[in-house]
């Protein structure tokens, strides 16, 4: 199929800094697992045609069954044990996609207020440039802190956005990517920052800030705030 899109889901975190024992992304919003939300909107995305979720090897099982079937998610093509960072989950989740995938669309499982806007717009640009980051501009003033926790100077806010997924790619240009930080062993927070060290352009589509990552606690009451108001019919999906 032409322009087909796998959206790439890595929840194979442990998710330390939320405290306890249970991973972030199997925490619950609104009585589902934050996963779920996240799949539901890729699901509900004309644009998205496969989805990969890579998870950690001792969940699979129970994500196949407790989150894949139970919620009836049928893009869900394959279910894949995560590495021991970020980028190695995502890159064993590459591995197993094909290439008659045209487009590839990285999306963390922790952000669970994406958009079907905002996935056609990445798409769109990465069509154009071969990767698109969703991203939104700084607008808080900016310090850089030494170790001392004394201020060293404030840095100019302008053309400083924030980084979110989802991020899109050409599938050749992030497996490229991802293959060459290997061998030379570069380490990266997110899929674009490969990109960008690899030498492709990046282009940006402005996000939302109700995209946000679930990361600490006080982000579940934000979480279920934005759940509310988007269930009030107040708020888009
Ligand atoms: O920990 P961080 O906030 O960077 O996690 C971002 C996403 O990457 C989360 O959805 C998490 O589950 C996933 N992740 C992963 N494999 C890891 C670490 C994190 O798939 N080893």
């Amino acid at each position: 199929m032409a322009n087909r899109t796998v959206a790439l889901v890595p929840a194979a975190g442990r998710g330390l800094r939320m405290g306890g024992d249970v991973p972030k992304q199997f925490l619950t919003l609104g009585g589902l697992p934050i996963l779920v939300h996240s799949l539901l909107a890729l699901e509900r995305a004309d644009t998205v045609h496969e989805v990969v979720l890579v998870v950690p090897s001792a969940e699979r099982d129970y994500c196949l069954r407790e989150i894949v079937a139970r919620h009836g998610l049928t893009k869900v093509a394959r279910v894949v044990p995560g590495g021991e960072e970020r980028q190695d989950s995502v890159r064993l989740g590459l591995q197993t996609v094909g290439d008659e995938a045209e487009f590839v669309l990285v999306h963390d499982a922790v952000r669970p207020f994406l958009t079907a806007d905002m996935i056609g717009r990445a798409l769109a640009r990465a069509a154009e440039w071969g990767a698109a980051v969703v991203a939104i501009p700084m607008r808080d003033t900016v310090k850089r802190v030494g170790a001392d926790g004394l201020v060293e100077r404030t840095v100019d806010r302008r053309g400083l956005w924030l980084a979110q997924t989802p991020q899109a790619f050409r599938v050749g240009v992030l497996r490229e990517a991802h293959r060459k930080a290997q061998l030379e062993g570069v380490r990266a927070t997110d899929d674009a920052q490969l990109v960008e060290w690899f030498g492709n352009p990046v282009a940006v589509v402005e996000g939302s800030g109700e995209n946000i990552k679930i990361t600490r606690p006080e982000d579940l009451v934000i979480g279920e705030a934005i759940l509310a108001a988007r269930r009030s019919g107040a708020r888009d999906a």
